[in-house]
């Protein structure tokens, strides 16, 4: 049996396939509109809406930002991503033997799967808007507000581990790192000072779990159409997707970047490359690997890298 993830589902269901499936799972109707209203998540009276841009029954709520249907099925009702597929599958009748163009999946005990503290750190995030340390932190790299429909999330006291030691807690930029099949492997985690400084003394920057046999791996920042963009850090990928609008996700490091794999429905990849000897390198390299499956072109910054660009011209 052939294994369908969240990409050969959407494209099963079409773009207008997700509404039916969401009625019949008991959305209500009033949610599922392009205006603004309550959220199905979170509540409130206008935050959401249900616009299904990518036709994959897209949404954006102020507060839980933005998702697919799988994402409002899982907030909704509390559901592991698993077990808002299994319900997908069997409202919209899709059985998984017939499909042929799935890639097989590496076998479960190959891969790193999210840890404990990973979902449970998930879980207790806000919206930047209501951490003031990674909002000022934002600000003071020019990236505020954030592009909207951006997945970024904040946390206003991470544990900072070092050597098997708690050394505090922090507030903290957190970003969910997924694979290529859009499912979550790990957060990656910019540890701050709580005036909205890079933590001092440690090493701000944190892929808080293994990443093992999760190939292509990235922060999918922001939505996207035929036409994305990769970085390297998240800054410098939202300095990147601002300068040139173009939606850009961020790779977090050369490593990840040279292994990059773009969705499947991205005909162009912008390589926003930094200006260093490694990231070069790697800009290459993900070109090399990549050649004859999309088109591509890889952007330089004047300076050292993009948000040191938007810094400079702002
Ligand atoms: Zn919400």
């Amino acid at each position: 049996m052939n294994y369908l993830d969240a990409r050969a589902i959407h494209a099963r269901l079409g773009a207008n396939g997700w509404r039916e499936v969401l009625l019949a799972a008991g959305i209500n109707e009033k949610f599922l509109r392009n205006k603004h209203g309550p959220c199905p998540v979170c509540g409130g009276s206008d935050r959401f809406r249900f616009d299904n841009k990518n036709g994959r029954g897209d949404w954006i709520c102020n507060r839980c930002g933005a998702g697919d249907g799988f994402k409002l099925l899982m907030g909704a009702f509390g559901l592991r991503f698993q077990d808002a597929r299994r319900k997908v599958l069997e409202l919209a009748r899709i059985t998984e033997a017939s499909d042929v163009r799935m890639e097989p999946r590496p076998v479960e005990e190959e891969i790193a799967k999210p840890t404990r503290r990973v979902l449970q750190l998930i879980r207790e995030t806000c919206a930047i808007e209501d951490c003031e340390p990674v909002r000022r932190y934002m600000k003071s790299r020019a990236l505020w507000p954030l592009p909207s429909g951006h997945s970024l999330r904040a946390h206003t006291s991470v544990e900072y581990w070092e050597e098997r030691k708690s050394v505090g807690r922090f507030p903290a930029l957190v970003a969910a790192v997924r694979d290529k099949y859009g499912e979550l492997v790990t957060v990656h985690v910019t540890y701050l000072e709580p005036e909205g400084r890079k933590l001092e003394g440690y090493e701000p920057r944190k892929i808080l779990s293994s990443m093992r046999g999760r190939e292509g791996c990235a922060v999918p920042l922001m939505p996207h159409g035929e036409t994305l963009g990769i970085a390297e850090g998240i800054e410098t990928a939202l300095s990147a997707a601002i300068m040139h609008e173009v939606p850009t996700w961020a790779a977090l490091n050369t490593s990840l970047l040279a292994k990059f794999e773009p969705p499947k429905n991205v005909k162009k990849l912008i390589i926003f490359a930094d200006r260093d000897i490694a990231g070069l390198e790697a800009a290459t390299k993900l070109m090399e690997r990549l050649q004859g499956r999309v088109q591509m072109e890889i952007r330089t910054p004047k300076s050292k890298d993009w948000n040191d660009a938007l810094r400079s011209a702002s």
